[in-house]
Formats: structure tokens, C-alpha cells, sequence
């Protein structure tokens, strides 16, 4: 039975979490950042204000229907269209979810929040957090990453080192690094030094392998981004896709399987990317032909393309 779900999607297959399932709980795009490299494209809600921006009783609805009907994931992953800590009942949904099921919860995060006690809080009962840190600065900060006004780099730094201290589970910091921005030896030393206050477990190196058109941010080359992981502690590990020209074949594989996902539950490019580790562009041209051949249809629903 085909489920139309409002705030799940998935579980989609991704490189490094197996089988992921997604959980959106903020309307497109809201985030307390605005990021140069920002795939999902410019910040509509560019705020630090939470709020249940969805209402928190029908997402635990869905998540017991799926739980029900499917219930099997390797993850559970807030991701999606913004910054998941903005929703203010974060925690309690994480809890809601560790009631029912064993699932790993993953939260992917900017980090920009957990300078407020109640964010760190909430957000240490998952079990695997992703935090972010591109820059080295104030300045380098608000070039990069354009935060919301009255957030500074010295909260965002604070913030992830008082989230380390009270969150005992996995905790992973991606530096996404973009050619003549936050690519000199010297800056990325400096991203590696504040890194390694913050003490994560893992620390992945990521680039525009395919730059987001509008603001023409381009990639570092894969040997640069090699030379830059033995300057973090721990190494880093490089998670950008370089030359992975997929075989026709793969292709196929990859596109029928998102097309088996979407046939269940309807989703957005922004969607498929943020929890199969791949990117937007990539998802599109892998659906593109089945949309042509009429398998799979779009729809437009508050200015964003469903694929269903
Ligand atoms: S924090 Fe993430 S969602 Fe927000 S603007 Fe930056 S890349 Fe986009």
C-alpha cells in the first residue's frame, strides 16, 4: 500500500549509512545559515528562533505507521529541508522514536544552536550528531556561512565544544572546503587546530565536487583534500564523490531504486540528496529520464518540485 507521508522519506540507500530513513521537520528552507555551498539553494527562513514549525503529534503519527508497515531502517536521520535543531520538539520526537524503536538516531546539524542548553540537551539523545565547521573566523564565517543575525562564530565554537562535553555518542564534524575561499594550507590549519578543540570522533573533508551554480563556488582537487586530512585529529576522511562516474548500469540500479522509494513515498530532490549522501544534481539527472518515459511524475507544491 502506497503511504503518502508529509514529513518521512525513505529509507534511502546511501554510501554511508546503508539504509536511511528521513525526517523533515522544517518547511523549505530554514536554517540559521546561508550558506555559499548550500545545495538546497538560498535560505527562505533565515532565523534562530525555534519553533514546532510541524506539528509534532502528526509526525509522531506517520512514525508509527511506519514503524508498523516498514520499520526497517539502519537509521533514523533528521535531515532534510533546514537546520533540525530550529524545531523546538526535537527532543521530545527523538525520545518518542527511542520508545518505540532501536533504530540509531542520527541528527545532522550546522551546530549553530548549541550554545543554548535546552539544543544540547535535546539533541545528546541521539545516538550519532553531525556538526560543521568551514571557517576560521569571524570573517571567513560570515563570507561562508552568512549566519542569522546575533549569531557569531565564538557561539558557533562554543556551542560545539559544550555540546562534546555533555553528548557521550558519536560525534562527527564535516569541513566543506571550496577553492580560493577556505582553501590556503594556513586556513585550513586553522580549521584543523579549532577542530580539534571541539574533539569529534570523525572528521570528514567535503568540497563542491559539483558547485552549486548560482554562486559559483568551485571544488578543491581530490589530492589537495588527500594532502589536508593527516592536519586534523583525528585524520580526516575524504567524503566528496570524485570521479565516480557511475557505469550505465549503476545508473540504472541507482535510479530504479529511488524511483522504488518515491513510488512510496513521494519526495524532493533536496530530500533524496541530504540522506543519500549524493547531490541534487545528481538525483535529477538519474530521475530524468523516468520522468520522461512517464514512470515517475512532478509536482509543485509551495514552490518545490515532487517527484512521485
Ligand atoms: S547549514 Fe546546511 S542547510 Fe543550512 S545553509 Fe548551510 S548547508 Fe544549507
Amino acid at each position: 500500500m502506497k503511504t503518502n507521508y508529509k514529513y518521512l522519506f525513505g529509507p534511502v540507500p546511501s554510501r554511508r549509512l546503508g539504509r536511511s530513513l528521513g525526517i523533515d521537520v522544517t518547511p523549505f528552507k530554514t536554517c540559521s545559515l546561508d550558506c555559499i555551498f548550500c545545495q538546497c539553494g538560498c535560505t527562505t527562513y533565515h532565523i534562530t528562533e525555534r519553533s514546532e514549525f510541524v506539528p509534532f503529534e502528526d509526525v509522531c503519527t506517520e512514525l508509527e505507521q511506519w514503524l508498523a508497515q516498514d520499520g526497517c531502517a539502519d537509521y533514523i536521520t533528521f535531515a532534510g529541508s533546514g537546520e533540525p535543531t530550529l524545531y523546538s520538539r526535537l527532543g521530545e520526537l527523538i525520545a518518542f522514536i527511542k520508545e518505540k524503536t532501536e533504530i540509531p538516531v542520527i541528527v545532522l546539524s550546522n551546530g549553530t544552536l548549541f550554545h543554548r542548553s535546552d539544543v544540547c540537551k535535546e539533541t545528546a539523545l541521539a545516538d550519532i550528531v553531525k556538526v560543521s565547521l568551514s571557517a576560521w573566523n569571524e570573517p571567513s564565517f560570515q563570507k561562508i556561512n552568512r549566519p542569522a543575525s546575533g549569531l557569531s562564530f565564538a557561539d558557533l565554537l562554543a556551542g560545539e565544544r559544550n555540546f562534546r562535553n555533555c553528548f557521550n555518542g558519536q560525534l562527527w564534524l564535516e569541513v566543506f572546503l571550496m577553492e580560493g575561499i577556505n582553501s590556503k594550507p594556513e586556513q585550513v590549519q586553522q580549521i584543523a587546530e579549532l577542530a580539534r578543540e571541539i574533539e569529534p570522533d570523525t572528521i570528514h573533508l567535503n568540497t563542491a565536487v559539483r558547485p552549486p551554480a548560482e554562486t559559483g563556488v568551485m571544488p578543491v582537487s581530490e589530492k589537495v583534500l588527500c594532502s589536508f586530512c593527516p592536519l586534523f585529529t583525528p585524520p580526516a576522511e575524504i567524503i566528496a564523490s570524485f570521479g565516480t562516474v557511475s557505469s550505465a548500469n549503476e545508473k540504472e540500479v541507482h535510479a530504479e531504486t529511488l524511483a522504488a522509494l518515491i513510488h512510496r513515498h513521494p519526495a524532493t530532490a533536496t530530500q533524496l540528496a541530504a540522506i543519500s549522501g549524493s547531490d541534487e544534481e545528481g538525483i535529477r539527472a538519474a530521475l530524468a529520464p523516468l520522468v520522461e518515459q512517464n514512470q515517475l511524475q512532478i509536482e509543485v507544491r509551495n514552490g518545490e518540485d515532487w517527484y512521485k
